[in-house]
């Protein structure tokens, strides 16, 4: 409620990217409501121990780029937030549920922490191969960073894509047709498929989710 209040107080500020009468607005709301208790249900089925409340919030800076991302606040409370050029970039609730559904499955299947351990792993492997090789102090630090950037990237492709397949289902349990936002992928940039890239090509991607699709018959 405090946070309403705060937002509404930047509404009325002209700080604001959205107004809470936007259509967009009411339709990130009511998407919001559909999704949260799919991923809460989905995350607790896995680890009942987790914390599994997700908060999904909403950026109104006008200047935040499109972005949606997961994390986890101080508590441990796993958080999606969106921005509102991300929102009002949907061109229907079936793309806005696709996209939430994928970032919630991030943190249902762990990715941060895997990514975390990942990272580790690569900067102590590699700072400990120039040590042996006599490294001087900066360049062990130099191939620690290096190698932390190539381990949190390893497996970045393939956390996309198991998201994508999660995500499907979960769009599909909140009431929203994955065959209909898989096409949000028709209007964002391909980033191709480069060499430790964070994000898989988006043919790639839609070939998932339409397998996903196929494999439990959903619309
Ligand atoms: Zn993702």
């Amino acid at each position: 409620m405090r946070r309403c209040l705060i937002l509404f107080a930047l509404w009325l500020a002209g700080c604001t990217a959205m107004p809470p009468d936007d259509p967009a607005y009411r339709s990130f709301v009511a998407v919001a409501q559909d999704v949260e208790p799919v991923a809460e249900a989905e995350c607790l089925s896995k680890d009942p121990n987790r914390n599994c409340d997700f908060q999904i919030e909403l950026d109104l800076s006008p200047a935040a780029p499109p972005n949606a991302f997961q994390s986890v606040d101080r508590t441990g409370r796993p958080v999606v937030v969106f921005t509102a050029a991300m929102v009002k970039s949907f061109r229907n609730a079936d793309e806005m549920a696709f996209v939430m559904s994928h970032e919630v499955a991030h943190h249902i299947l762990g990715h941060l922490d895997r990514q975390r351990r990942n990272a580790q792993q690569g900067a102590v492997l590699l700072g400990e191969l120039v040590s042996k090789e006599g490294g001087s102090p900066e360049e062990i630090a130099n191939a620690q960073y290096v190698g932390a950037v190539v381990g949190a990237r390893s497996y970045s492709k393939s956390f996309e894509l198991e998201a994508d397949t999660m995500g499907t289902v979960i769009s599909h349990l909140a009431g929203y047709r994955p065959s209909v936002g898989v096409r949000y992928f028709e209007q964002i940039p391909d980033p191709g498929d480069m060499f430790l890239g964070s994000h898989p090509a988006n043919p790639e991607r839609i070939l998932v989710v339409k397998e996903t699709i196929r494999a439990y018959g959903l619309n």
